[in-house]
């Protein structure tokens, strides 16, 4: 906090009232343009969708949509236990940006949901050698358990986190987008952003497959196996 004093030396004065100037500044560009703002938030933290904007992303009062997600990881080489911090970040690029939450349930087995989506974790992928990931439908997305992917400005944290949720992208509709390395939808590289129009897209296809009485701005931890079972 910048306190005001009337007792300081001029030089004092003079740079309580630059301070005073820079901070006005500051609040008036906050009023002017917010998405400048929020935009300069630390991507690693967690973010609710708090923009208001009219092309069809979230605003705060806008419902988040909650899509059942089975977790198989009975050919995964990680335990359930491994993959906690993977999933909470597939949900934060998805809930961050989009307001789109993954309910999940990690299992053992190869038993597939008949609503939501179905992600398979596995060392390789079976065909093509080196295929980090591939969406074939709803119910048959397939993740490497570490896919190899080439550098963005703004990195996601872990590649099957990040591989998986541009997987789960083309399960809400979206195509690739290849015009920068940190966009969700580029292939193979670590960017985990979305703009406006997949924004809007993705909540039009969520809204179709969301699980009903989807409560504002909430999304529940993944659900993992009993570690003593497995
Ligand atoms: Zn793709």
């Amino acid at each position: 906090m910048i306190s005001v004093s009337t007792y300081g030396r001029p030089q004092d004065r003079l740079q309580t009232v630059r301070k005073t100037t820079a901070l006005l500044s500051v609040v008036v560009v906050a009023l002017l343009f917010p998405e400048t703002v929020s935009t300069a938030q630390d991507p690693d933290l967690p973010q609710q969708p708090v923009t208001s904007r009219n092309d069809g992303s979230p605003r705060s009062s806008d419902p988040v949509y909650r899509i059942s997600l089975r977790v198989h990881l009975g050919e995964s080489s990680r335990t359930p236990q491994d993959f906690k911090d993977i999933l909470d970040e597939i949900n934060h690029i998805w809930l961050s940006q989009a307001g789109i939450c993954f309910e999940m349930h990690v299992v053992q087995d190869d038993e597939p949901l008949e609503q939501g989506m179905d992600i398979w974790f596995m060392p390789e992928l079976p065909g093509v050698p080196g295929l980090n990931g591939y969406y074939r439908n709803d119910h048959d997305i397939q993740v490497r358990d570490t896919p190899i992917l080439k550098p963005a400005e703004h990195p996601a944290r872990h590649p099957a986190a990040r591989t998986a949720a541009h997987e789960c992208g083309h399960g809400l509709s979206l195509s690739h987008r290849q015009d920068a390395d940190d966009n969700l939808m580029r292939s193979k590289t670590y960017g985990w952003r979305l703009n406006d129009q997949e924004i809007g897209a993705a909540r039009r296809a969520a809204a179709k497959m969301a699980l009903p009485d989807a409560p504002l701005r909430e999304c529940a931890e993944p659900v993992l196996p009993d570690p003593a079972r497995t």
